[in-house]
């Protein structure tokens, strides 16, 4: 059996499959930016994912290539893929997840529920939408957004007009994505994961919480979803993998809509944020799940035998790391399990996560928040 999993990039998301690889004893092996990533304990090689020489020789020393994040140029995909190498999810799949608009296309072709939405290339093709859709709208560049960079809420051309001078607009891909501003209750996000025999399993679907565009609370599973969306979430996830290819995990980002509808936001290849409660919170973590499917093992079970609520530990300074305060937290709240990145402390950065399960939502988010201001220092 093949069991020599290669992942690149060295953040908190290949560090916590280090956890699984080892209770299965797989080999698990990291390309990292740095040698004091976060996930240092398996970094086997320190270089830069943009070099096709540097990938080729790590991707050889495995069975199977996956990843931390998807930057990795779609270039360097085809080429290990020529080559013979196992890239899982393939290259043809993870377009979708590198540029929005290329996403948009195949959501609308397969029959996913998009918003409204529009490639443009200029300020008169966006004045156009805004007069339409307006009075606000949403853009985005296509390629490289995360947490929310790369979104803007406008009225006016003129307030992306360094996105569309021609210059940045050529290193953005030569478009933009305009969105309707959905009118939404709620966000969630469905995760699922399929091997490349085309086993299918979904998580439970969650509600995402995010504060200044971060994802700051996720509730598992999301509270008072009706049963139709549940299913309705559940079959889009299965349309997206199937049609798409798509191998290892699948986050779906949705908007709940006032009028009761599920729309598509965004997409995530690789374990995703808001599947960090299933650690716990599971049978199966969404970690565990990824190395199964891109290494074509069976799926395991993902229910859940009572509720989660998992929050991020967002950096709230420079040089404190909040594992001064475990003393203080491990006594006030032995329910609560947490989670090092081991990154260096900023402002903002994600650093870390606990999570509480339990029997009731409300009761656990309390419980969380409270761990979180105890960990953080912030009380
Ligand atoms: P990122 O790639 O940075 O995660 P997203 O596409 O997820 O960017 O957008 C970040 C946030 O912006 C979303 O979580 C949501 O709150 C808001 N947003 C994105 N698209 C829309 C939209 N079409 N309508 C309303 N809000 C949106």
């Amino acid at each position: 059996m093949s069991n020599r999993v290669g992942v690149i990039g060295g953040g908190q998301l290949a560090r916590m499959m280090t956890v699984p690889a080892i209770n299965l004893g797989l080999e698990l092996k990291v390309l990292a930016e740095s040698d004091n990533s976060s996930a240092s304990v398996a970094t086997t090689t320190v270089g830069d994912y943009n070099d096709l020489q540097t990938v080729l020789d790590f991707a050889r020393g495995v069975d199977v290539i996956t990843f931390d994040h998807e930057h990795v140029p779609l270039h360097i995909l085809e080429a290990l893929e020529a080559s013979g190498i196992s890239v899982q999810p393939p290259s043809k799949a993870l377009a979708h997840a590198q540029n929005k608009i290329v996403m948009r296309k195949a959501l609308e072709a397969i029959g996913a529920p998009n918003p409204i939405w529009k490639a443009v290339k200029s300020a008169n093709e966006l004045e156009s939408f805004i007069a339409e859709f307006g009075p606000e709208i949403i853009v985005k560049t296509p390629l490289g957004g995360y947490d929310g960079k790369g979104v803007r809420v406008i009225k006016s051309s003129a307030e992306v007009s360094d996105w569309l001078a021609k210059e940045t607009l050529e290193l953005l891909g030569g478009e933009l994505l305009a969105e309707e501003k959905v009118a939404f209750t709620r966000e969630l996000a469905q995760l699922s994961a399929r091997n490349p025999s085309g086993e299918f399993r979904s998580w439970p679907v969650v509600e995402t919480r995010q504060k200044n565009g971060v994802c700051s609370e996720v509730l598992a599973p999301a509270p008072n979803l009706s049963l139709d969306l549940v299913s309705s979430s559940r079959e889009i996830a299965e349309l997206i993998s199937t049609s798409l290819e798509v191998t290892g995990n699948l986050a779906v980002e949705m908007f709940e809509t006032r009028d009761g509808r599920l729309l598509v936001n965004e997409l995530a290849m690789r374990p995703h944020n808001s599947g960090h409660f299933s650690i716990e919170g599971s049978t199966t973590s969404q970690f565990e799940q990824h190395l199964r499917a891109v290494l074509d093992l069976p799926l395991g079970e993902t229910a859940m035998s009572s509720v989660a609520v998992m929050v991020n530990l967002l950096g709230v300074s420079e040089d404190k790391d909040f594992v001064e305060n475990y003393p203080e937290l491990m006594k006030d709240f032995p329910e609560a399990k947490v989670h090092s990145y081991d990154k260096a402390p900023r402002i903002g950065r994600k650093l870390g996560h606990i999570t509480v399960v339990g029997e009731n939502l409300d009761a656990a988010l309390a419980t969380a928040n409270q761990a979180r201001a105890v960990v953080l220092g912030v009380q």
